[in-house]
């Protein structure tokens, strides 16, 4: 896309996630200093899908880049819910471990949410419990589904007010499009969660303010879909770094959109272990850290 067609500012995810590892290096600093403990995240992947193990792997070099640990915890495709589940607990009882992050997805025939609810609310600092859930939903304190919770840090980051607007996410996973809704619910903003089943998508996505596109379908939101002067979010990310908005058509009409790479991947990985040194001071019983 040129310049002269290029009608949005970029929201840029890199610079804000950057910003948010520096302030969570300084607080891992301080938690070592005052408890002698490091906070520590320990990635849980069963299989050996190559784009989960790229994402653990990359979720763990970032702790090491800021001063945690991180320990892996590798388990078979063929792993069973149960094996799966006596894992998490073991690691939910580790007085060492802080944060438990359990790869999504597990391979087809292990219970996901049973899963999930393993690991215990205090070091669910990928947000995927039901307690985090209704936590989120009810705007009381607890740790944010990493993807979501980035969205919005990034729409605080550029003092994005979305009381009133119409906010359109399309995708209802529980990881992504309904915790979004959510967020976006508790924030004051209008909410349409659209989803396979949905008439009309491309009518209802006019209508909206902001768009959230999490459908896991490469450059599936349309230009001509985008209202003029709407803010795109584009969670998507598909190989080859191709989001789920078209990003040219879409650029075209919004006044912000997220590029990709860039946008949501890295402010996922920021929330993420910003919640695992918030979840290292509360399990230390450090105040103010
Ligand atoms: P998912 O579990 O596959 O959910 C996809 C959602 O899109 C479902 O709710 C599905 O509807 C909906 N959908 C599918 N086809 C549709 C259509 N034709 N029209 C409208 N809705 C449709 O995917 P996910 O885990 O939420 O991930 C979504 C995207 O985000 C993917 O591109 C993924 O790679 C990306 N992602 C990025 C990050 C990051 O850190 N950047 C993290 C997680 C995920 P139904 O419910 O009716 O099936």
């Amino acid at each position: 896309m040129t310049e002269s067609t290029l009608h949005a500012k970029l929201l840029d995810g890199k610079r804000v996630a950057a910003e948010i590892a520096d302030k969570t290096a300084a607080r891992v600093e301080a938690i070592k200093q005052r408890s002698g403990a490091t906070p520590c995240l320990v990635t849980v992947l069963v299989g050996d899908d190559p784009a989960s193990v790229t994402y653990t792997r990359m979720k763990r070099k970032r702790c090491e880049a800021l001063g945690m640990t991180s320990r892996k915890v590798e388990l078979p495709a063929e792993t069973t819910t149960g094996q799966l589940v006596a894992a998490l607990t073991e690691l939910a009882e580790d007085t060492s471990v802080h944060g438990i992050l359990l790869q999504h997805p597990v391979p087809g025939p292990i219970d996901e949410r049973a899963a999930f609810e393993a690991i215990p609310a205090a070091k669910d600092v990928d947000g995927v419990t039901m307690h985090s859930f209704a936590a989120m939903s009810f705007g009381l304190p607890g740790f944010h589904c990493a993807t979501p919770g980035g969205i919005v840090r990034l729409i605080d980051a550029y003092d994005i007010d979305v009381t009133g607007m119409h906010a359109v996410v399309v995708g209802r996973s529980p990881i992504l499009g309904k915790p979004m809704a959510a967020l976006l619910l508790q924030r004051n903003a209008t909410v349409t969660v659209c989803h396979s089943r949905t008439k009309q998508l491309p009518e209802i996505v006019k209508q909206a303010d902001l768009v959230v596109a999490a459908v896991g379908k490469p450059q599936f939101v349309q230009g001509g879909w985008i209202k003029d002067g709407a803010i795109v979010i584009d969670a998507g990310y598909n190989p080859g770094n191709v989001g789920d908005c078209d990003f040219d058509g879409c650029a075209a009409r919004a006044s912000l959109i997220t590029p990709v790479p860039g946008g949501v991947g890295p402010m996922t990985i920021a929330t993420l272990i910003e919640q695992t040194a918030d979840a290292a001071a509360e399990q230390l019983g450090l105040d103010g850290v």
